[in-house]
């Protein structure tokens, strides 16, 4: 059975004392179990002294974007070398704010996808359709398209170890979310996509997340749907308390 997922996405919240006052309440209150995993994905500045107050604890640390390149000059970037120095584990890609305000596309997300594999981090990789994508019945060949380009040339152990979130962008930060049954047969639709690449035994293994106005109210019908493995968890992960209730409802499941 698949474990579930829950990632905590900061975006541009928190400062570094804010964070670390998150980490000190949590670390030590999540559950110590197979069966879930907590992610944080913090701002580059807070990442050392978080990826430090998270050792030896249940919780792991993940940037929210890199660079695809080592080192050079990208003046205002970050490298995965960079990441892993200091421990960070994972990686969200390919973020639709990325996407629609950092000028991100398929490209960029395929090239990211690949450095965070070749530095040995796991890349959490977004999908999902706008509102006027969805009216037009466009949703599965959009997302479809989004997850083939993203993990074009990957070797089946890398796609397998492969996190994708599946986050329509009319459902982020809106309070709107997608009905469970709507969002599993999107993230189904991603697993046979994905089969189709590689194979059901690759397939079977992707953790799969949803993402959009997910919280404490929500998580639980959402997670007991066949194929969200997990939730990438913007608003409701900033307050300790509720990310503690949604790691949780992974062990529900
Ligand atoms: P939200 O954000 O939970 O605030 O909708 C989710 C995301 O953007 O990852």
């Amino acid at each position: 059975m698949r474990k579930k997922v829950i990632a905590g996405n900061w975006k541009m919240n928190k400062t570094v004392s804010e964070a670390n006052a998150f980490v000190a309440e949590v670390k030590d209150k999540l559950p110590q179990s197979e069966q879930v995993e907590a992610i944080v994905c913090a701002p580059f500045l807070h990442l050392p002294s978080l990826v430090e107050m998270a050792k030896g604890t249940e919780l792991k640390i993940a940037a929210q974007n890199m660079h695809d390149q080592e080192h050079g000059a990208f003046t205002g970037e970050i490298s995965p070398t960079m990441l892993t120095d200091i421990g960070v584990t994972h990686v969200i890609i390919g973020h639709s704010e990325r996407r629609e305000y950092f000028a991100e596309t398929d490209d960029t997300v395929n090239k990211k996808v690949h450095a965070a594999f070749k530095h040995g981090l796991t890349p959490i990789v977004c999908v999902g359709e706008t509102l006027e994508q969805r009216e037009a019945n466009e949703t599965k060949n959009h997302v479809a398209s989004q997850v083939t380009k993203a993990i074009a040339g990957l070797t089946d152990d890398q796609i397998e170890k492969t996190i994708i979130a599946y986050e329509p962008i009319w459902a982020i930060g809106t309070g709107k979310t997608a009905s469970s049954e709507d969002a599993n047969e999107v993230c189904q639709h991603i697993r046979e996509t994905i089969k189709a690449e590689t194979s059901v035994d690759v397939a079977d293994k992707v953790i799969i997340q949803y993402g959009g106005s997910v919280k404490p109210s929500n998580v639980d019908e959402l997670l007991s749907q066949s194929d969200i493995d997990g939730a990438l968890v913007g608003g409701a992960s900033l307050e300790a308390g509720s990310f503690l209730q949604l790691v949780e409802a992974g062990l529900n499941e």
